[in-house]
């Protein structure tokens, strides 16, 4: 398929136009001169601009009443194999209306579409509906060898009749056709050589293509709730074949996960073996997700992926110095690699008593299972030193209860007693509890490995909103 191009006609549409590019991020913006500002391209004559896409079979997603597309394309409508997909969008993305190219895929990209617009796409289809499975567009990797026989096979099986299987394709299984050994129609998937299976009306026949390049797409969920997560994310995360990840994260996301997308769920001590896994995956073709919760890169899984990247490296020319290689060659050369940023649980706890982060802050974690208690104290120490606001993400955890009764009292060597502190759990889920105390009263049994501690500057300080609300807010200067 072709690059789509999302036609507006004023500025109002810009914001439902960008939501359509989470989903289809090389979409073209065309704004109508003198009405749109910052749309990629513009254009001065919208009749002109359609026929020219739909004459160049470029997909049309209009953001305008679906009359106006279709009293423009009209007049060309002579051949529906070479209709390109038309799609008309409300301004307000409240509908997503298919109007043509059903050949062409139209319905998959009004589905990809309505989940970032979080609408139901107005598919009226018969087969697609009934049988939740698209025949005559199947998904990619698979293409349909003899499709002027697809309307009266369709058209028997709206009737009735079974359908035998030879072959095997996820998109099918998961389907609501009825299969049977006995069917009189046959659907058949074959690989690249055609082999003896010959197509005819009551047999539609799949070849699979060369497999794509793999993804593996690292995200991170944001803390719990599926408001903080974005909607590239969210979309990522639908279009996915693979899902790896810690239980507990997937756990989290399941709400979203459609039947053929397989889940492969990890213990959270064994990362880098996850994070192998799930490139070997891509490798052979599959659009792999890994989860993190929060920010991939906080923390969690993104630096884990680039780990196993840098270890599998083979370093030609030189004694494996990575700075002296001549060429470096990689098992993972072939694969797209992206990285999907997330709400962290410091920002989320944040935003919950005010804007403790509002001036200069550091992160440190509290787990001395990837580096030694020295490092950390040191950290902490240097960390009061300079005034900053500290973030303190895996402060305990069942076997390592000490690590914070020993930052609290190097804290203490530095910070006053009296310090605004935030302990913030399960965040921006069903259980959160955030409480903000002062330094001295920091007990061990305030936080779990789900709480994040904001431990404030010299310059944290409550303000009043009323009797019964007070923010915590650290001042963007030093007077
Ligand atoms: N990538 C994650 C951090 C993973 S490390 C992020 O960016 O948020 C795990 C630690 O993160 C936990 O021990 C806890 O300190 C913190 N954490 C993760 N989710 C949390 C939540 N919902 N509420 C509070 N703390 C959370």
């Amino acid at each position: 398929m072709k690059t789509p191009a999302i036609v507006i006609l004023g500025s109002a549409s810009l914001p439902v136009a960008r939501q359509i590019k989470i989903a289809l991020p090389s979409a073209v913006i065309y704004g109508l001169e003198n009405r749109t500002t910052s749309a990629d391209q513009t254009y001065s004559n919208f009749g002109d601009l359609v026929r020219d896409l739909f004459s160049q079979c470029v997909p049309i997603i209009g953001i305008c009443a679906s009359g106006i597309l279709i009293r423009t394309i009209a007049p060309l409508l002579n051949n529906k194999w070479q209709e390109p997909p038309i799609l008309a969008i409300a301004e307000d993305g409240s509908a997503v209306v298919p109007l043509l190219g059903g050949l062409q895929g139209v319905n998959v990209l009004a589905r990809q579409i309505s989940e970032v617009l979080q609408v139901s796409p107005a598919i009226t289809t018969t087969g697609e509906l009934r049988f939740q499975t698209a025949l005559l567009s199947p998904p990619q990797g698979y293409k349909l060898i003899n499709p002027e026989d697809a309307k009266g096979f369709i058209s028997d099986l709206l009737a009735g009749e079974k359908v035998r299987l030879i072959g095997e394709a996820f998109w099918l299984t998961n389907s609501q056709l009825t299969f049977s050994p006995q069917g009189k129609l046959t659907i058949a998937i074959v690989g690249k050589d055609l082999q003896e299976i010959k197509p005819n009306p009551t047999c539609l026949v799949y070849q699979e293509e060369e497999a794509k390049t793999g993804q593996l797409i690292i995200v991170g969920t944001g803390p719990g709730s599926a408001e903080w997560m974005s909607p590239e994310v969210r979309s990522v995360l639908l279009s996915a074949t693979d899902w790896v990840g810690y239980k507990t994260y997937l756990d989290l996301v399941e709400y979203l996960r459609k039947p053929h997308i397989i889940r492969h769920e990890s213990d959270n001590r064994v990362e880098l073996e996850r994070a192998e896994m799930a490139l070997n995956l891509a490798v052979q073709g599959r659009s792999v997700v890994l989860v993190s919760s929060g920010d991939p890169g906080i923390y969690a899984m993104a630096a884990a992926v680039f780990e196993v990247l840098e270890h599998k490296q083979i370093c030609e020319g030189s004694e494996n110095r990575q700075d002296a290689c001549s060429t470096v060659q990689s098992p993972y050369q072939n694969i797209e690699i992206r990285v999907c940023p997330g709400i962290s649980a410091m920002q989320g706890a944040a935003a919950m008593v005010g804007a403790p982060l509002g001036h200069d802050f550091c992160v440190i974690s509290l787990s001395n299972i990837l580096k030694p208690w020295e490092v950390i104290a040191d950290r902490i120490s240097l960390a009061a030193q300079a005034d900053l606001v500290i973030a303190f993400y895996n402060p305990v955890s069942k076997d390592r209860r000490w690590q914070l009764e020993k930052a609290k009292e190097i804290l203490l060597q530095w910070r006053k007693p009296e310090t605004p502190i935030v302990l913030a759990k399960n965040v921006g889920r069903p259980q959160q509890e955030v409480k903000i105390k002062s330094l001295i009263d920091l007990a061990i049994e305030d936080a779990d490995m789900r709480t994040v501690i904001l431990i404030g500057s010299s310059q944290t300080r409550l303000v009043k909103q009323s009797e019964n609300k007070q923010w915590l807010y650290t001042p963007r200067h030093y007077r």
